[in-house]
């Protein structure tokens, strides 16, 4: 275990699943990620590990054990880890609280065991941030809807046995005319292809460009209400939020507990490099800013465990742990020196993964636009 592991009240149940998550990314994970990143490889297999050992669909478990879980993994291997955060949060949980029955029923466990795979459609080569710009296009047909448009940066897309697609009925409404559909990997239109260049991180991760020409699926298979599909993305965000943040909390822990082993092994000048102020102050804010960012991770999953609303507290954590975990990446690096200079060790990748992790699942500005939204409230003063 971890120096940094929890040194607080965690209940015993969910102390288990930490546990449990600990002992696969040393034993399944740890032996692959190298390689994994280098030669770009999304491994089924590990997929269906992970759900075979309950991690997708945590069995009974609180939202705290899902971000110990994440934690756990992203300390060690941030593509998996992302895995997760998709299939989990950005299409299970839509799917159990808004999908018809039937859709449930097909979907459900087989996405849960890892014996299937879901991607989550919604940024488009002009839509990121601002999804009430989405220019896929949904249009009634008799008892069907025909979907239109080009996604791009999906999770998993390459790989997919199912997408939740989202898309505008009417570009008039921006957000209040989106919907959410499923829509089977294997319906005709849907075209695959791979993003451009190589990515900077997150290389162990599936992600593609899609096109949908006259994709054509039933009406029954809409996700939420008609025309509320941004509350549909939004309920997935909530929980793939929060795993992003946890996954940052993983990968700065990691990075501090190289930088500590490091800084007392490394001599200079006679001495451990940690006992130069500087360093010893640079290990001083990375534990600091570490344990801040667990906290809120933690405080945003009790809420929600709680039965209380999280979605500020879920925005704050994204922003601070993804933030932080960035900084500790940079600063690991610099005290390592030439040496983290490659992939020899794994500072560089966790610098490469957590980037992403301040741009998904709304970007760190995005987080800003949220929170200052919540504390500003409505302007009271506005004319129309
Ligand atoms: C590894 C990885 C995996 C991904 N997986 C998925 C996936 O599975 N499914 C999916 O749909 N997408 C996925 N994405 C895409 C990701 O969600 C988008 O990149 C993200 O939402 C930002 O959109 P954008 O890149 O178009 O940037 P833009 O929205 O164009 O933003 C560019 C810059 O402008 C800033 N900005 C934009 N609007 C505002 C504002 N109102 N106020 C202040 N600043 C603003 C942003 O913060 C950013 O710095 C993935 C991306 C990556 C890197």
């Amino acid at each position: 275990m971890s120096a940094y592991a929890l040194e607080y009240d965690i209940p015993d149940a969910d102390e288990t699943w930490r546990a449990k998550a600990a002992a696969f990314a040393a034993d399944v994970l740890a032996p692959l990620v190298r390689d994994a990143d280098r030669d770009g490889r999304f491994s089924r297999e590990t997929v269906l590990r992970m759900g075979e050992a309950g991690f997708i669909q945590p069995e009974g478990a609180s939202l705290l054990a899902a971000c110990l879980i994440a934690e756990e993994i992203g300390a060690v291997d941030g593509s998996a880890r992302g895995f997760l955060a998709v299939q989990a949060g950005l299409v299970l949980a839509p799917i159990h609280k808004f999908a018809p029955a039937d859709l449930r029923d097909a979907w459900v466990s087989r996405l849960a065991r890892g014996e299937a795979i879901g991607a989550c459609a919604l940024t488009e080569p002009e839509a990121g941030s601002d999804l009430g710009g989405m220019q896929t296009t949904i249009r009634a047909d008799g008892d069907d809807v025909v979907i239109d448009g080009t996604k791009v940066w999906i999770t998993n897309g390459s790989e997919a046995d199912v997408f939740l697609v989202f898309g505008q009925t009417d570009p008039a409404l921006r957000t209040r005319g989106l919907e959410c559909y499923l829509v089977a990997g294997d319906t005709p239109g849907i075209t695959r292809g791979p993003m451009p260049g190589q990515e900077l991180g997150h290389r162990a991760a599936d992600h593609a460009t899609l096109t949908f020409e006259g994709v054509r699926v039933p009406a029954a298979n809409r996700i939420g209400e008609a025309r509320k599909g941004f509350s549909v993305a939004m309920h997935g965000l909530e929980d793939g939020r929060l795993n992003v943040a946890a996954g940052a909390v993983g990968v700065h822990r990691a990075c501090l507990d190289a930088s500590i082993a490091f800084a007392r092994e490394r001599r200079q000048f006679g001495k451990r490099i940690g006992d130069f102020q500087q360093v010893g102050a640079t290990l001083a804010d990375m534990d600091a800013k570490l344990r801040s960012s667990r906290l809120l991770v933690h405080h945003a999953a009790r809420l929600k465990d709680r039965g209380l609303d999280n979605a500020h507290a879920v925005s704050v954590a994204k922003l601070v742990a993804t933030e932080s975990a960035l900084e500790a990446a940079t600063q690991a690096i610099q005290l390592h020196g030439s040496r983290a200079y490659t992939d020899e060790l794994d500072l560089g990748r966790h610098w490469r993964d957590v980037i992403a992790l301040t741009i998904y699942e709304g970007t760190s500005n995005i987080q800003r636009v949220i929170l200052s939204r919540n504390l500003l409230g409505k302007d009271e003063g506005k004319s129309s």
